[in-house]
């Protein structure tokens, strides 16, 4: 589901910074050469990603889904300098790929990337995160929500990626990933700790500020 029509789409991205050589050549060669290359964020949400990080500035990141690095990339482009990108995933079967490009980056000392389960993992961080990007299963969200809001300083923020899930959240018979994502919606818009707006950008971003 597009959420422009293509023309728009291409103008948006026309008036958006390009993307660097390298987020190209990742973005291309995950089409390429890797399984499910959409759920890479691309060029306008990795600029979008890019440009609140930078008016964040965080010191600590923690993204909760690696992938092939895109988002890692970006969002490491606004840490302070001594800062660092934690970043969480459970397939292993990407790791020199990923290392390759943080590498290439020049980024490899910035960001700290680690293969297990985000659930197992999270725990055991003892930072207090200046914002947090959730990217991963969706059947978790609410719980990484849970695990991460007391790491996350006050005036913090979450961002979770997909909370529109293509549309499927007006399903009237929700499979369930897109029950996860109502869910997720449902509560943190509930929850008194945090402020939250949901920017149609893309596949939904939901920013999160904690109180
Ligand atoms: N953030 C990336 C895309 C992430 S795709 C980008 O925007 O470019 C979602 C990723 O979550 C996949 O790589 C998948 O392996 C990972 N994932 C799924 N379940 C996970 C879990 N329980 N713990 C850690 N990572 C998980
Ligand atoms: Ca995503």
């Amino acid at each position: 589901m597009d959420l422009l029509d293509t023309a728009l789409s291409q103008y948006v991205e026309q008036h958006t910074e390009p993307e660097t050589g390298l987020l190209k050549n990742i973005n291309r060669d995950t089409h390429a050469e890797v399984m499910m290359p959409r759920m890479l964020s691309g060029h306008l949400q990795g600029r979008v990603l890019s440009m609140l990080s930078h008016m964040i500035r965080p010191k600590y990141i923690l993204e909760i889904g690696t992938y092939t690095g895109y988002s890692a990339l970006c969002l490491s482009e606004g840490l302070t300098t001594g800062g660092e990108l934690i970043t969480l995933d459970i397939n292993e079967e990407l790791e020199d790929r990923v290392r390759r490009y943080f590498q290439e980056a020049g980024a490899a000392d910035r960001i700290h990337y680690i293969i297990g389960n985000a659930i197992d993992i999270i725990p055991t961080l003892e930072h207090t995160f200046d914002l947090v990007f959730i990217d991963a299963d969706k059947i978790n969200y609410s719980n990484y929500f849970d695990a991460v809001i007391d790491k996350v300083r006050g005036g913090g923020y979450i961002i979770a990626d997909n909370v529109l899930w293509s549309g499927k959240v007006l399903d009237e018979t929700p499979d369930k990933d897109t029950k996860a994502i109502l869910d997720f919606n449902q509560k943190v818009h509930n929850d008194e700790r945090v402020q939250n707006v949901l920017l149609p950008v893309r596949d939904g971003l939901m920013v999160l500020r904690k109180l």
